[in-house]
């Protein structure tokens, strides 16, 4: 029999299709990965020696002519830093001018070079670009919110191979967030505890759904994960803003947010998906009911009219499994 599971986190609910489960090696991808792409690509914006292919760099860390991460304006940005975050109203109708900032961080100046593979100092270095942009974008007054995101693969929504991370500042906290805060808040004043860490202390009571854990950090499949493979990647230490993270913790995280990435790659044949950096909102960055966490989403499966209609997602494993596959897969 399938099972409804609420995630204590959101409220939404999730059907576990027990029946319809594959093992998990069965989402393995077939035909070829990408990690066949070549190192070089004289059509991506991305690739060195077309940098007047994107809009003028906002950071540029190594030596201009031999960089090794670039950050520019998204070309095609959903959010651009004019006008100003005047409301309009018409009776029923709000509206604003899509202000805000939208960035691209390119990651490795090696057109195939996804973070599974990057030298272990690189990626703390990217981990270091995130906040420093953060840190940088957090600065507008008019900035209430920053999402760094990660689209890798058709499946999760980019055709650019090329290894890039997204960073959009949005001048309203849209209510998906807003409801997320809520929820933990109101964990709070029941409880005068945090809903993630007690969420944390849990997960390591059940164990069976833990991946991997290092000093700073535990990776883990949620409870009621709405897709195959979903990963979360959540401080031990509690803090509610991905921009006060640590130098420490910087280099902790890059290791085991690699070690995730190699297993991934390893077992399911370079899956795509989507990462996601869940923060308070810039406005709530002093408040303690909120812990910052990384969300790993592979695109496995396919939300249709169900996913739409309801909200409640139809996962095809159960998380069990997969995390205990997860621990036993050996990476180089
Ligand atoms: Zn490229
Ligand atoms: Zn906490």
């Amino acid at each position: 029999m399938s099972e409804l599971r609420q995630d204590p986190t959101t409220f939404d609910w999730v059907i576990i299709a027990k029946e319809r489960a594959k093992r998990p090696h069965e989402f393995r991808k077939h035909g070829p990965t990408k990690s066949s792409l070549l190192s070089h690509s004289e059509e991506c914006p991305f690739c060195p020696g077309n940098e007047d292919r994107t809009p003028g760099a906002v950071a540029v860390y190594g030596p201009p002519d031999n960089w090794k991460i670039r950050v520019v304006p998204n070309k095609f940005a959903a959010l651009t830093p004019e006008g100003n975050t005047q409301r309009d109203e018409w009776k029923m109708f709000r509206k604003t001018l899509g202000y805000g900032r939208h960035e691209v961080v390119i990651e490795s100046p090696l057109h195939n070079k996804c973070i599974a593979y990057m030298e272990d100092d690189h990626v703390e270095q990217l981990i270091g670009v995130y906040r420093d942009r953060y840190l940088e974008l957090k600065k507008d007054p008019n900035i209430k919110v920053i999402i760094i995101f990660k689209n890798h693969g058709e499946a999760a929504g980019t055709s650019l191979e090329h290894p890039h991370t997204q960073i959009v500042a949005s001048p309203v906290v849209p209510p998906f967030i807003r409801r997320r805060y809520e929820i933990a808040t109101q964990h709070f004043d029941n409880t005068e505890r945090c809903l993630y860490c007690d969420l944390l202390f849990t997960e390591f009571e059940a164990k069976e759904r833990i991946v991997q854990e290092s000093e700073f950090f535990v990776a883990l499949h949620p409870f009621a994960s709405r897709s195959p493979f979903e990963t979360w990647i959540m401080p031990k230490v509690h803090s509610s803003s991905f921009g006060k993270i640590a130098a420490i913790e910087i280099a902790d995280l890059s290791r085991i947010l690699k070690g995730i990435f190699l297993k991934l790659h390893v077992s399911l044949g370079n899956p795509d998906y989507n990462l996601i950096v869940h923060t308070a909102p810039v406005d709530d960055e002093h408040k303690t009911y909120y812990l910052w966490h990384i969300q790993i989403i592979p695109r496995l499966t396919l939300a249709a009219g169900f996913e739409l209609g309801s909200g409640i997602f139809i996962n095809t494993s159960v998380p069990e499994e997969t995390a205990a596959f997860m621990r036993e897969v050996k990476v180089p």
